[in-house]
């Protein structure tokens, strides 16, 4: 049975940890920087409750750590508490964070000095996605660490992407949500302006889903979240200004020209800035409604 650690209980991490503690053939430790949900979810999971990273890492085949950016993973390597401490020299860390692809190079590199494999493996799929077990896992690094990797990581994946060395899952994960980012202020532009010429927003989705303009924003985000005024927050708009800006230096750093990336990442940094740190990704509609003077609704 393997012992796999579980790190950063946030959003996402939570039901990704969940489906581990219900596999029956893994035996799981979390840890948590607020320690107070880490000691909810052990009351209702049975795992372990580890006191430290170090604590954590001691016995795990498999380290996952789910922050909101690679700093935060690099940042608990060092000292007596710090994964180092604790990993064994045949153990692997799986970062699911959506990071950047310079610090997980940075990452695996300082591991590999003590023998310890690193895979960069953020996902896709959203907070139903990890609680039904049906994530996308985009994975840069060695593929015969992925192999290692992989049946802990199908306990919330569906699609395991092998995508090239340790940076690549980073730098698609990036891309992606980037086009995602894209998708939503664009459907938004476009659904004000149609609100203000007379044309109502839910007659306008109905035309644009059968039609070449439709995404997952027209299709999903726009009808079950802005038309209904629900906004839920699952996955923090902080969060997506991060990954947009990401990809953006993704291009530069490939010296690909990328205008709309680089305006996209800025007008999400704009959304960012007026909504806060807990706002939802879907709320940057309301600085488009606010700019426009109208409201996207049924
Ligand atoms: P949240 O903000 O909900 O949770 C962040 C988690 O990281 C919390 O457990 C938090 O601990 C912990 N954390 C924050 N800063 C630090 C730090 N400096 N050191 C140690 N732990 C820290 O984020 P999500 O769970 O939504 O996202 C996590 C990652 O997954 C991000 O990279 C995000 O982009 C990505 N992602 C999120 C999706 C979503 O739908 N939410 C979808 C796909 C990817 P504490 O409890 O103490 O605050």
């Amino acid at each position: 049975m393997p012992t796999v650690a579980f790190l950063g209980l946030g959003a996402i991490g939570r039901p990704m940890a969940a489906r581990l503690a219900a596999a029956s053939d893994i035996s799981l430790v979390v840890w948590n920087r607020t320690a107070e949900r880490a000691r909810a979810f052990v009351a209702a999971s049975g795992a372990r409750h580890a006191a430290n990273p170090a604590d954590a890492a001691r016995g795990a085949d498999v380290v996952i750590t789910c922050f909101p950016v690679s700093a935060d993973v690099e940042a608990i390597l060092d000292g007596a508490d710090g994964l180092l401490a604790g990993l064994a020299s045949d153990a692997l860390l799986v970062d699911c964070t959506s990071g950047d692809p310079a610090t997980s190079r940075r990452i695996a590199a300082r591991l590999a000095d003590h023998g310890v494999g690193f895979l960069d493996a953020p996902v896709s799929g959203g907070t139903i996605g990890a609680e039904q077990g049906t994530l996308t896992v985009m994975v840069g690094g060695d593929a015969a660490l992925l192999d290692r990797a992989r049946p802990v990581l199908e306990a919330f994946g569906k699609k395991i992407v092998h995508c090239g060395d340790v940076g690549a899952g980073d730098a698609l994960k990036a891309v992606n949500n980037a086009l995602l980012a894209v998708h939503v202020w664009s459907t938004a532009e476009g659904l004000a302006a149609l609100t203000k010429a007379g044309v109502k927003a839910d007659v306008a989705l109905d035309v644009i889903n059968a039609s070449s303009g439709r995404s997952n924003a027209s299709m999903n985000l726009f009808p079950e979240r802005v038309l209904t005024r629900a906004f839920p927050r699952t996955f923090r708009l902080a969060l997506l200004d991060k990954d947009v800006g990401i990809a953006a230096g993704v291009a530069r750093e490939q010296k690909v020209p990328a205008p709309l990336l680089q305006l996209t990442a800025d007008l999400f940094r704009v959304a960012h800035n007026a909504l806060g740190e807990e706002a939802d990704h879907v709320e940057a509609v309301k600085v488009i409604e606010e700019w426009a003077g109208v409201v996207i609704e049924r």
